[in-house]
């Protein structure tokens, strides 16, 4: 039977304990996914006191819904890199996955981890002829960096293609396992763990952060903010520095599997990798802001997989910018963080974790620089316009109810009491009431029908049936309280 849920949740890991007093730390890290726990490890041996802190359960963000392949072949990342910027920034950025690569692996072995970590050849291909010299073009520059890719016309699947390069110096894991090792290492006395803890807000005072938490405040000299989406920085104006990129994701149950990983260099984009008896394939992929009611994305992809043996599907968003980079540093003094991994994320955390040691302990690294979270330049301000029209544009579908007119009979929409509610009947017939509207920046909700949670339209906030905030930049539930 298939299940709405990433391949990788469907096992059971360790819980920690939610935040019950306040509490005072040097560090506080917020977010429990690769960047927040990477950093977490990278920092064990500092003998400062740290808390890290999730909102809802380790691992549970973009880090478990990704296909975690640990590539630096990541599409023709390093001719945009040299077009925008110049050379020296691809080939920096080329280190620097590499880097995190040699570290996830030095990490893993060093620490005995088990997350099925294994070598995998990465490929990048195209389908279409005009794309042969877009191959080419990121070949040459792989050549420069002193890379010898290998060239070809099929995939390990025997998918025909009319132009392919491979890699074999890359892995893939198991992205959960790998943050539960993570947590399981580093975790100790001075150093905790807090799950079900939602940070609302920062504020500063006399050099110290005050993050609440609920009813509870930790105070923290440093704070590096690993939460994906970086909701509660008003107002470095995030909504209009990126986008939010959705896909859907699908694993097939297979007899015959090829192990390797491949990407295309096209729009739209496929991408494909092994696991155990598994292919997981993703697709459908598109700004979020541009979303259809109801969701086309789950039959779009099935189309286009030649496999029907389904026994996952789920979705996940990334956060992408606009001139490729992340934004990985120091935004006020003491204030640190790290997002924007253009679906790079696995050594983009890890990488996140380097910079952010170093630099939380006081010490400059080769990379600050390309990745400063508060550069500026052409690419980013003229995408300003776009953005804000998105941004609009989204808000506004939300509100002028298209969704409300596909989703008539369950769930449907209603008031009661005056609030905008949304109506859920379960397989058992029982009623989920929450609220329809994001309490981010107000856009009406959708409900997603495969994997059955309420998800914004406008930031990619989602929360489950019953209501509760597990993904996004919601600080708040959507739970309908029947005393109100
Ligand atoms: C379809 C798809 C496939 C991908 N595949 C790959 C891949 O193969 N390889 C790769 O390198 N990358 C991949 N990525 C990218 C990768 O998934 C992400 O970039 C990466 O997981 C981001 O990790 P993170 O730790 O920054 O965020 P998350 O994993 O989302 O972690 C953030 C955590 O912060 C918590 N949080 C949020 N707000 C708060 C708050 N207020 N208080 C407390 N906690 C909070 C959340 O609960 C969450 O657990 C893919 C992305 C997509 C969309």
């Amino acid at each position: 039977m298939m299940k709405n849920i990433p391949i990788w949740q469907d096992i059971k890991t360790k819980k920690y304990p939610k935040l019950e007093e306040d509490a005072e730390t040097d560090i506080l890290i917020i977010g429990g996914g690769i960047t927040g726990l990477s950093t977490f490890y990278e920092l064990k041996n500092n003998p400062c006191k740290i808390i890290l802190v999730d909102k809802y359960l380790l691992g549970y963000g973009a880090t478990s819904r990704s296909t975690a392949k640990i590539t630096y072949l990541q599409e023709n990342i390093y001719t945009k890199l040299k077009n925008s910027f110049d050379f020296n920034t691809a080939k920096l950025y080329y280190e620097s996955q590499k880097e995190a690569i040699k570290q996830i692996v030095d990490i893993c072995h060093k620490n005995d981890f088990d997350c099925d970590l294994e070598p995998n050849s990465s490929y990048l291909y195209t389908t279409k002829k005009s794309e042969i010299n877009k191959i080419e073009e990121e070949y040459n520059i792989l050549e420069m960096f002193g890379e010898k890719p290998q060239k070809g016309i099929t995939l390990p699947n025997n998918k025909k293609v009319k132009s392919q390069i491979y890699v074999n110096n890359t892995y893939v894991f198991h992205p959960l396992k790998y943050i539960h090792e993570l947590a399981r290492i580093s975790h100790n006395k001075e150093h905790l763990i807090y799950e079900n803890t939602n940070i609302e807000e920062i504020v500063k005072q006399n050099n110290l952060f005050y993050c609440k938490a609920g009813d509870y405040t930790i105070k923290a000299r440093q704070v590096v903010v690993a939460s994906h989406y970086p909701n509660f920085l008003f107002p470095y104006l995030f909504p209009l520095k990126c986008y939010i990129e959705k896909s859907t994701l699908i694993a097939t149950k297979e007899k015959n599997i090829n192990k390797f990983n491949a990407i295309n260099i096209s729009n739209p984009i496929l991408s494909i990798r092994n696991y155990q008896d598994y292919y997981i394939h993703v697709g459908s992929t598109h700004n979020l802001c541009f979303d259809t009611y109801p969701s086309s994305d789950y039959p779009d992809l099935l189309k286009q997989i030649p496999s029907k043996n389904i026994s996952y599907n789920w979705s996940n968003h990334d956060i992408m910018t606009y001139d490729n980079l992340p934004f990985i540093g120091e935004i006020k003094p003491n204030l640190f963080l790290a997002t924007g991994f253009n679906t790079w994320g696995m050594t983009g955390g890890v990488l996140s974790s380097l910079i952010l040691k170093d630099l939380l302990e006081k010490r400059p690294n080769k990379y600050e620089y390309i990745f400063n979270p508060l550069r500026n330049n052409k690419e980013k301000l003229l995408k300003y316009p776009v953005n804000i029209f998105s941004n609009t544009y989204s808000f506004i579908a939300s509100k002028i109810n298209l969704h409300k007119k596909a989703y008539k009979k369950n769930p449907y929409y209603t008031e009661l009491n005056g609030q905008k509610v949304a109506i859920y009947k379960d397989e058992n017939n029982k009623e989920h009431i929450v609220y329809s509207t994001c309490p981010h920046l107000g856009c009406s909700l959708i409900f997603n029908k495969e994997e059955k949670t309420w998800d914004c339209p406008c930031h990619g906030s989602r929360f489950t049936i019953e209501g509760k905030s597990i993904i996004g930049p919601s600080d708040y539930d959507i739970s309908y309280d029947k005393k109100n």
